[in-house]
């Protein structure tokens, strides 16, 4: 507990800043659960100890471009790909939390996000402040991660017909992706720890630096949170111009410049409220007229709901649960060295 109060108080002060720490750690701990889970599940299919238990079908949420690929199928056949499904509900969930409060997902929930901001906001204790990067830098940097999310969409979107996407999705490849990523971390190269030792390093001098520049998926967030109906507004009547909303912002928003924040890096944090030091100068909300304002608590409510809602209704239908099989999926990871699960060049070997 004391541990969690020292980092708790590195942290954005404020009540919906204490609330939004609550919830990345549940999420953190449920994650962590579906890590352990998973890998007893592997050791154990590998003879190397374990237990056996069955295979938490919530680590599907790591494979973000199986659950692009599953949703494109999606939209062509009209049907569940039944490999993998959960990842393509919780694919669901992140995009519909996204159109509802912006890319809440990253600052909520995901757990790369905490790290990254619980690492940025280490980095501030050690020197004094998070550092930027120039402006005519940022710009150029930032549109990596949109070019990281066009090569997807060209790969997926127009280089598959719903029969190449099948065939990808239940291939041998698709079908172990969750194990063979499991071993990449497991049995992780030293060129990797390089890359992301140098990942973590950037991510002390400037905040969020994975999320701001090189993640897809907070790309991808950041174009559905466009129609979120809901911005940060400011009262200009009432504010006095102390921009301590934009010295909070992790995603560095001159929020006390504008009416109306309309950008694609707002991830509904709250902490630009939180710090704001007049009632009601800054508010969640549709419009600057609008009387309905989005408290903390209710993005918390909105984005743990829709991910409940739609992870629930994905289990309750029965496509929570893949259809690989445990008897399967031994067979598979016993031979997980075998050719035949070696991605090769954008193409999925079949058996
Ligand atoms: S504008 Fe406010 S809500 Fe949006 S990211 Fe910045 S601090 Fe968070
Ligand atoms: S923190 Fe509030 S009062 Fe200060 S500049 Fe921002 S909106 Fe205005």
């Amino acid at each position: 507990m004391k541990k969690i109060k020292h980092i708790k108080s590195w942290r954005p002060s404020g009540s919906g800043q204490q609330l939004r720490f609550w919830v990345q750690f549940a999420f953190i701990l449920l994650c962590l659960w579906i890590g352990v889970e998973f890998t007893l599940w592997v050791a154990w299919h590998q003879g190397s100890g374990g237990i056996a238990l069955s295979r938490p079908a919530g680590v599907e949420g790591f494979l973000p471009i199986s659950a692009l690929m599953s949703l494109y199928y999606f939209f062509l056949s009209g049907s569940i790909h039944p490999v993998h499904p959960a990842g393509l509900f919780i694919l669901f969930a992140i995009i519909a939390m996204s159109i509802l409060v912006k890319k809440s997902f990253c600052s909520w929930l995901c757990p790369i996000g905490t790290l990254s901001e619980n690492i940025g906001e280490f980095g501030r204790k050690i020197f004094g402040r998070n550092f930027g990067v120039w402006r005519w830098l940022d710009y150029p940097l930032r549109s990596l991660k949109y070019l990281m999310l066009g090569f997807l969409f060209y790969v997926v979107f127009f280089g598959m017909d719903a029969l190449s996407l099948g065939q990808f999705l239940s291939s041998p490849y698709n079908k172990v992706a969750d194990v063979k990523m499991f071993i990449f971390f497991r049995d992780i190269s030293q060129f990797s720890l390089i890359v992301l030792a140098i990942l973590v390093a950037l991510s002390l001098v400037i905040r969020n630096f994975w999320c701001r520049y090189l993640c897809p998926y907070g790309a991808l967030l950041g174009l559905t949170g466009l129609l979120s109906p809901f911005r940060i507004t400011r009262n200009t009547d009432s504010c006095i111009d102390c921009a301590k909303c934009a010295k909070v912002c992790p995603n560095r928003i001159a929020v006390d410049r504008l009416k109306v924040v309309m950008s694609d890096e707002c991830t509904s944090c709250m902490a630009c409220v939180d710090a704001c030091p007049v009632r009601d100068t800054l508010q969640l909300k549709a419009s600057r007229k609008s009387r309905f304002v989005f408290r903390s608590a209710w993005v918390a409510a909105a984005v743990v709901g829709v991910f409940l809602l739609v992870t629930g209704l994905a289990m309750l239908t029965g496509n929570w649960k893949s259809s690989v099989g445990e008897a399967e999926y031994s067979r598979r990871i016993q031979d997980i060295n075998n050719p035949i699960y070696q991605h090769n060049q954008g193409s999925a070997p079949q058996e």
